[in-house]
């Protein structure tokens, strides 16, 4: 058999065989194999229905995207409303907000999706605005423009509310004024700008000997509050960058004296996880140097100190309290961030108000997902209260059954299928609470893997260390909604591994230093003779341009 041949007869078939199965097992495994049945064209059936049904969905976040891929079909004019014009890939943030890995990473231009989503539907648009106001009995939305202010009016035969939630600062005094947050890729821009621009004021201050100690070891000192998934993957980050990349570009004498207090007014941390997974996540974090202080409640936030006290459950007498406030303490700190769960947006409060609900926290759907006492009104992912936990795997797969029910014209009830819960912990670690059929006396996978059985059932498996995080990677990885994502992400972890993470500011908006330390590094400022501080008043001197007084250095 001649070359030629041999490559036309057997690889060919083999490699079409191959593609064909890998192709195959990825749309199986992701549920999607209706994207191919249903990418007829736009126009196919456009004049045959009529009128093109108007969709408006409301969001771009994980539930939002999920249905727009799914009811974009012939017949259906999609409007896509959100101040968000990208689709932000939370897992990443705790990671993005240390540097391990670039928001670029984390974040998916939506043009794209929504281009793709125009060419099944008759028209697709994103609109970028925040939507205001509902009114269910006259279908229509009203929303502001994110840059001067108009005001929008989109009528819909079909709305789909998937605006997501907010951090809920539970009233807590301070906390919206002073506290970081890791929501959004802004927060985590913020979060990251504090901890570099901290860590290079205590560095500056370090090589004017003890007199600034204290002040030192307050920037140095970040309070994570909240021990769910956020905060423990945060406070698992923030060690690892603690450890590895301070130690190594600010010295030991910096690292050491970084302190993460990971607070949690639960008697544990990691509620949606099995107590056994919680405890080794626990422990982890205790040995690489976290502070994990559980049954502890922040009570009191300003802008460089923070006052935990013992928590109370929700039913303490007076006595419980008042002793809980007696034994409060505040704790000066550099930095605070807000990871204490999630609260409804005012957009949802407004409709829930205006529909009679007693229970604010998000809009009241039936099994089919729509909203109660409205006409083709839907909620999804964590701004409806469907029973389901506040999940990125939930939104998912709440926007992908509403896309379809939109597709098809027929309601139906929604079906949750749990995939199993992740956390990872840094580099090199993590926790999985896999779901593993019950009662299979057959060869058992997870037995061989060596996992322990866990659950109220013994239905599901404990995956931890090493193996948990190469899951909790690969499985974000393959979930990303785009190949140059992948990219973007795999070269970041290459980079971070090889060469430390990134400890370039985000270009943010921020004040000039007023005061010393002026920020420097490489060799010290007073060893180096050719800049010199000068006093404020002699450094005001009079611009020759426009005559106003400016600060002004001399280089000799
Ligand atoms: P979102 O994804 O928050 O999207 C809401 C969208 O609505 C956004 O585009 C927003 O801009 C837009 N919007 C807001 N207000 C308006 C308005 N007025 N008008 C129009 N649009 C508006 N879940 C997991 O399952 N696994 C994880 O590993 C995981 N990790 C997480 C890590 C972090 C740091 C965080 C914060 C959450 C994590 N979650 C995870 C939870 C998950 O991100 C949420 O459950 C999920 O984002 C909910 O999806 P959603 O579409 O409902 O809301
Ligand atoms: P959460 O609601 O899960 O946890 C918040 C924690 O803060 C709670 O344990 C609460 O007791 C504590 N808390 C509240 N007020 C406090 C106070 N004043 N002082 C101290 N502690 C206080 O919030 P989250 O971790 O942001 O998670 C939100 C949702 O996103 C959850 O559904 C979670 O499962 C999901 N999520 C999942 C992952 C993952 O799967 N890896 C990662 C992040 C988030």
């Amino acid at each position: 058999m001649g070359l030629a041949d041999f490559t036309l007869k057997r690889l060919a078939p083999a490699a079409g065989a191959t593609t064909l199965a890998a192709w195959a097992g990825m749309t199986t495994l992701n549920d999607d194999w209706d994207d191919y049945l249903h990418s007829s064209s736009a126009t196919s059936s456009d004049n045959a229905g009529g009128e093109p049904e108007k969709i408006v969905i409301l969001g771009s976040g994980w539930a939002a995207l999920s249905a727009l891929r799914k009811c974009a079909a012939s017949n259906k004019s999609v409007v896509v409303v959100s101040p968000r014009p990208h689709f932000l890939y939370t897992p990443l943030l705790a990671s993005s907000s240390v540097g391990t890995i670039t928001l670029r990473s984390a974040c998916e231009p939506l043009r794209a999706l929504v281009e793709s989503a125009a060419t099944k539907a008759t028209s697709a648009t994103f609109v970028r605005a925040d939507a205001r106001e509902i009114d269910v009995a006259n279908k229509k939305v009203r929303a502001t423009t994110d840059s001067d202010g108009m005001e929008l009016e989109l009528s819909y035969d079909k709305l789909v509310i998937a605006v997501g939630a907010q951090p809920n600062t539970f009233g807590i005094p301070g906390v919206q004024e002073h506290g970081l947050f890791l929501k959004e890729a802004e927060d985590s821009a913020k979060l990251h700008a504090r901890l570099l621009s901290n860590l290079e004021k205590a560095a500056a201050l370090n090589h004017q000997g003890d007199k600034y100690r204290a002040e030192i070891d307050r920037l140095l000192k970040i309070v994570v509050v909240g021990g769910g998934p956020t905060g423990v993957e945060l406070s698992a980050e923030l060690a690892d960058f603690a450890h590895n990349d301070v130690a190594k570009r600010y010295g030991t004498d910096i690292s050491n004296r970084i302190q993460i207090i990971l607070v949690e007014a639960m008697p544990r941390i990691l509620a949606p996880f099995d107590e056994s997974l919680a405890n080794v996540a626990k422990d982890h974090l205790i040995s690489k140097g976290v502070d994990v202080r559980t049954g502890t409640a922040v009570t009191y936030v300003e802008s460089a100190d923070v006052t935990l006290a013992p928590s109370t459950p929700r039913n303490a007498t007076p006595e419980q309290k008042s002793a809980a406030a007696a034994a409060a303490q505040s704790e000066e700190m550099g930095a605070l961030v807000w990871a204490a769960g999630i609260g409804a947006r005012p957009l949802v409060k407004k409709l829930a108000k205006s529909l009679g609900q007693k229970d604010m926290r998000g809009l009241q759907v039936d099994e089919t997902l729509k909203v109660k006492g409205t006409d083709g009104v839907y909620a999804i992912g964590d701004a409806a209260l469907s029973g389901f936990a506040p999940t990125a795997q939930v939104a998912a797969q709440q926007g992908k059954h509403i896309g379809r029910s939109i597709r098809d014209g027929m309601d139906s009830k929604f079906q949750y299928n749990h995939a199993g819960s992740l956390c990872c912990l840094g580099s090199d670690n993590g926790i999985a609470q896999l779901l593993a059929p019950a009662g299979s006396t057959s060869f058992n996978v997870w037995d061989a893997l060596g996992t322990q059985a866990i659950g109220k059932n013994g239905d599901e498996r404990a995956l931890t260390g090493k193996p948990a995080f190469v899951l909790w990677r690969s499985l974000y990885w393959t979930k990303l909604l785009s190949t140059s994502s992948r990219i973007s992400l795999g070269s970041d972890w290459m980079r971070a591994k090889l060469h430390g993470r990134d400890v370039v500011e985000p270009v943010l908006k921020r004040a000039a230093t007023l005061r010393q330390p002026v920020e420097s590094f490489g060799t010290e400022l007073k060893r180096n003779h050719t800049i010199r501080l000068v006093n404020k008043t002699e450094a005001l001197a009079t611009d020759p341009v426009d005559g106003k007084k400016k600060k002004r250095f001399w280089l000799f």
